[in-house]
């Protein structure tokens, strides 16, 4: 059972460690988190929001040091480290605000007559595990509507964001949040089977990669628990032949390498019809060959290195499969302090059987594929195994409306990138996940739409 670290990786010195706990004191967070539950789901509504409303403030107060934190750890770039705090300000806020509305209840009409209400309450218990790309946003998507739903949190982070995991934790208890109706556990991923099989667990969310999912999806459907999964995307970013190109180049230069590449909504696959193919590809790569490398701490870097020296590993494995295999390369700016740093890249004619063809590419190499139709377009998009996000740039409003009703995706972003708002609904099919997060359908995942009718 690997401790969890905190590792500077553009230094690549290890800042802090914290053993993972054991079965005894998964055991004891169990029962605080279960026993909790029972008290906090009867605190009035409101008492609920305001400490949701105070921590929104207390994220936005703690910005810097919140801020630096993900840079230490994880080497996001500072301004990007900043955008992530002010998001999750929102997302607490946003929920202060409209849990109410959201929990109100339903009068449904009825044929047979007399009376009948649908009331949104709570479940219990609830398992998080997150991923570290976000280290605070994907917990806010969580741990905002559950904790004013009335569901308390028992939350496993990933094994390199522990500061993060625990300063976020530090915010939501010192907002008011009681301290065991959100628990921070440093759980190892072979606890997880038995924390979803116990009865006091009545659901699970995990947000990372397809093997992570299915490990707890198919735990979780045989203990009968609810469960959502937010898994990985390879977003195809359409440009047709009308668009207006230097907008599509400067949402894909941001798109695709915003936050080292490491998210699941970067635009990964770039298919451009023809007529436009050779200006965009020339601009993009024009554009790319200008990207900021450089050390995360510095407010004008845009691109630092990758969370890890492994994740550089890998990205690079599939970027080299593909070159060995005949695609085209183009290497962007070099930093390299350490061997966590990608450079910023581009490959084109990758061709199916490179592993860059159907892998999500999880870092800042870009693949640009030619096509000859809008519809030919639409078939690779939808050739991923993933359908999380997407984009269209194009002048035609009624073709960018056909085509957001052929892809395969659970959202699409037309004449722009994937940008997430505490008010709209966040989640994938294929693949990419089961369920949604964010606006109000983020509430009524781990909720008990109770029935109550009166005859
Ligand atoms: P990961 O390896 O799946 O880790 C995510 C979390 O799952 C970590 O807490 C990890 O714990 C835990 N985990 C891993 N294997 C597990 C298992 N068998 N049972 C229980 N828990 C397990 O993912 P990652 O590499 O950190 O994150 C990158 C992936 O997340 C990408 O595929 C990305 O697209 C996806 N992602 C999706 C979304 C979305 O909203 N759809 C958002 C962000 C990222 P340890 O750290 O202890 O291994």
């Amino acid at each position: 059972m690997s401790a969890y670290r905190t590792i500077n990786p553009t230094t690549g010195e290890t800042l802090e460690e914290h053993p993972v706990i054991d079965d005894a004191a998964v055991e004891e967070i169990l029962a605080r988190s279960a026993d909790e539950y029972a008290r906090y789901r009867t605190l009035p509504l409101e008492q609920r929001t305001a400490t949701l409303r105070r921590a929104a403030e207390l994220f936005r107060e703690r910005m810097p040091e919140l801020a630096e934190i993900l840079t230490v750890e994880m080497g996001k770039p500072t301004t990007q480290a900043r955008g992530e705090v002010a998001l999750v300000a929102s997302i607490f806020e946003y929920y202060a605000d409209n849990a109410a509305r959201f929990l109100a209840e339903e009068e449904l009409d009825i044929v047979g007559g007399g009376e009948a209400r649908v009331r949104t309450e709570p479940i219990g218990a609830l398992l998080g595990i997150m991923p570290w790309n976000y280290p605070y946003y994907q917990v806010a998507r969580f741990a905002a509507p559950n904790l004013a739903l009335g569901n308390t949190i028992v939350l496993k982070h990933a094994r390199n964001c522990p500061r993060a995991a625990l300063a976020l934790e530090r915010v939501l208890h010192d907002a008011g949040v009681p301290a065991d109706a959100y628990i921070n556990a440093f759980i190892d991923s072979g606890q997880v089977a038995g924390i979803i099989a116990d009865d006091r667990i009545r659901g699970v969310s995990l947000t990372g990669s397809e093997a992570a999912g299915a490990a707890v999806g198919e735990v979780a459907g045989r203990h009968m628990k609810k469960y959502v999964l937010e898994l990985g995307g390879s977003d195809p970013f359409i440009v047709l032949d009308d668009a207006d190109i230097e907008a599509a180049v400067a949402a894909a230069v941001v798109g695709r390498f915003a936050n080292g590449g490491q998210a699941c909504t970067a635009s990964k696959r770039f298919i451009v019809v023809d007529a436009v193919y050779d200006e965009f590809t020339r601009k993009f790569i024009e554009a790319v060959s200008k990207i900021s490398v450089g050390d995360p701490t510095d407010p004008d870097t845009f691109l630092g290195p990758l969370s890890s020296t492994s994740a550089s590993a890998e990205l690079d494995e599939i970027v080299r499969d593909a070159v060995d295999k005949g695609a085209t390369l183009y290497v962007g700016p070099q930093a390299r302090p350490s061997a966590a740093f990608y450079p910023p890249t581009v490959l084109t004619e990758v061709t199916p059987e490179m592993r860059a063809y159907e892998e999500e590419l999880f870092g800042p190499a870009a693949v640009v594929y030619r096509v000859a139709s809008p519809q030919a377009a639409v078939q690779l998009a939808n050739s991923s195994p993933f359908g999380l996000s997407s984009s269209i740039f194009t002048r035609d409003a009624a073709l960018a409306d056909t085509i957001a009703e052929q892809l395969e995706a659970g959202m699409v972003w037309i004449n722009s990138t994937s940008k997430s708002a505490p008010d709209l609904p966040f989640g994938g099919v294929k693949r990419s996940g089961v369920g949604r997060e964010l606006a109000r359908f983020g509430i009524d995942e781990f909720a008990n739409k109770k029935l109550v009718r009166v005859l």
